[in-house]
């Protein structure tokens, strides 16, 4: 059988969480079009109740959708709910392990749960692809935060599903526990597996994900490459470090330099309205001899502050 181009199509979703006593009814997702290719690390950024989780539930099968189509691996998830769930392993955003298990029961437990055959199983490969051979048998209450996080996407990859899923995976995990874990996931990844995770650390979206989906107010903002997204927002810093040490920073005329504290001098621009060419004659024309220069590209945060600046104030 030929694999599909898309790990995951959905096309007209919607969702509406219907009223209770003291809340009116939500429109949690308001028409969502999202193609994750095949392959792809894609990452689903967007502010608190911006409809991530609510997008990954329906997915998941955990919740019913009120409107549109979603296929997993090429399955409808009404008409062939049992393939389109079999294709997917879902890492939930709450640590929820076993303590009575240890990593090696847990595995097979939960591969007992997805109906695994015993000969089919994998658990050991899985427990090295995710660096928890040696805490096999130990118990899962004498493992590390990162090692239960770790065990939890061993435990959502036992039916060897094509798409893991992700749901704000790193949420309160320090730093280096973080880069494991990414290490990891980026590793499966190589191995073909299509990864969809949820963040809302920015930089490490643009740092592993090869495509990023913005949804905001249960809409998809924009959904692009990486290095696209970044060129959108298309403000640009020079960083001139001078010949000369400056004592202050210099006229440049219409544009506005700043001297920093390690002596070197930024200018903000914006690619639409000029070109590097005339800040540097700007430059020039101030007598400013240049020893180095760089141009910096905005961060994430500052695409994604653009892209969803203002929304909250003019929707209810
Ligand atoms: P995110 O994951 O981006 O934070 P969610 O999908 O959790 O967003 O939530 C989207 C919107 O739907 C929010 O306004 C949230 O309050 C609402 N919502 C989520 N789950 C429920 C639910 N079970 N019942 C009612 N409203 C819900």
């Amino acid at each position: 059988m030929s694999l599909p181009d898309f790990a995951i199509e959905a096309e007209g979703l919607f969702k509406t969480y219907p009223a209770t006593k003291t809340m009116p009814p939500k429109e949690a997702l308001r028409g969502v079009d999202l193609k994750v290719a095949r392959g792809s690390i894609f990452g689903l950024l967007g502010p608190n109740g911006a409809g991530k989780s609510t997008f990954i539930n329906i997915l998941a099968g955990v919740t019913l959708k009120s409107a549109g189509t979603v296929r997993i691996w090429g399955r409808d998830i009404d008409k062939q709910s049992r393939d389109a769930r079999a294709a997917i392993g879902v890492v939930p955003q709450e640590l929820a392990v076993d303590v009575f298990f240890t990593p090696r029961e847990s595995l097979e437990v939960q591969a007992g749960f997805y109906g695994v055959p015993k000969a089919e199983r994998r658990t050991d490969a899985l427990l090295a692809a995710l660096g928890l051979t040696d805490k096999a048998n130990a118990y899962v209450r004498a493992l590390s935060g990162g090692m239960k996080r770790r065990l939890m996407v061993a435990k959502a990859m036992v039916h060897a599903p094509p798409v893991l899923i992700l749901d704000e995976p790193t949420a309160g995990v320090d730093v280096e526990l973080r880069r494991q874990l990414w290490e990891y996931v980026t590793e499966l990844n190589r191995q073909g597996v299509t990864i969809v995770l949820t963040t809302h650390y920015l930089e490490e979206a643009e740092a592993l994900c090869d495509t990023i989906a913005i949804v905001n107010h249960g809409q998809v903002v924009t959904c692009q490459p990486t290095q696209a997204l970044l060129r959108t927002l298309d403000s640009r810093t020079m960083v001139i470090t001078p010949a000369q040490p400056l004592t202050a920073a210099p006229a440049l005329g219409r544009f506005t330099g700043k001297l920093n504290k390690d002596g070197r001098l930024t200018i903000d621009f914006k690619t639409a309205e000029t070109d590097v060419e005339t800040v540097l004659a700007a430059v020039r024309e101030a007598g400013v001899g240049i020893q180095d220069l760089a141009i910096r590209e905005p961060a994430l945060e500052d695409v994604f502050l653009a892209l969803t600046y203002g929304a909250d104030e003019t929707i209810a």
